[in-house]
């Protein structure tokens, strides 16, 4: 289980996140949504390890590097074939390749294995990042806007695939999205971000249907199910 409290975090003095107390359960699938600058990366980043807050406590049920999967929105890639990209997520198994060609598969790059990691498309890197991911069983994903540069048929398949790999490996989902209609169909709750407060957090269905914050409201105004 996640569990936080009185989480808050600074950059400059000024408070980006504010956080008074969020629980998120073993296996959920969970949404951070909310306009650009509400604190959807910094929250990812934080139960990432890879930014620690200035207040509060963060509990993330003791799972270890290894087992968290963390999708940042520009992933990095290697001058390596798209094959080595996402081997190097499996540094120490065996069967590295098959391990590597069947996370690809899963996201549907296994014809552009040949090519270079660091001169795909937006879009294209994007899924060999989540293919690095996904190369491992993880406990926890954290996946920053999994779909932000994809077409329609590349967001099909990475939700596909997404739902796929969280059957198989029980794991948590965390992810952020600009389109609610994605966080409709992948998650079962969601916290709706307002200036890196709480603006509103429930049931995902609910509360996209029928917003209580008049923050949420408006984020949601110009967008009909
Ligand atoms: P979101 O992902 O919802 O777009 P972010 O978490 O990226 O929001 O950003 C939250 C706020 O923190 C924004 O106002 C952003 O400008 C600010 N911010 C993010 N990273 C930094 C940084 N490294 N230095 C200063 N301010 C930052």
């Amino acid at each position: 289980m996640i569990e936080l409290t009185g989480l808050k975090k600074y950059y400059d003095e000024r408070c980006v996140l504010d956080l008074t107390a969020l629980t998120i359960a073993d296996g959920e699938s969970f949404a951070l949504i909310g306009p650009n600058g509400c604190g959807k990366t910094t929250l990812l980043r934080l139960l990432a390890g890879t930014l620690k807050p200035e207040k509060g406590t963060l509990d993330i049920g003791g799972l270890e590097r290894g087992e968290i999967g963390y999708l940042p929105q520009q992933p990095y890639a290697f001058d390596l074939s798209v094959l080595q990209n996402v081997e190097l997520a499996l540094a120490g198994e065996q069967n590295r390749k098959r391990l590597a060609m069947k996370a690809l598969e899963r996201v549907g790059m296994e014809d552009l294995r040949h090519a270079r990691g660091n001169r795909l498309s937006g879009g294209e890197a994007q899924r060999m990042a989540l293919a690095r991911v996904l190369a491992r069983p993880r406990k926890l994903l954290l996946l920053d806007e999994p779909t932000a540069s994809a077409d329609i048929l590349a967001i099909d398949r990475i939700e596909r695939a997404l739902s796929e790999y969280q059957n198989e490996t029980g794991c948590t989902l965390v992810f952020s999205s600009h389109a609610p209609s994605q966080a409709l169909r992948l998650s079962s709750r969601v916290l709706a971000l307002d200036g890196g407060r709480i603006g509103e957090l429930g049931k995902t269905e609910e509360v996209l249907q029928n917003p209580c914050a008049e923050s949420t409201r408006v984020f949601l105004k110009h967008w009909k199910i």
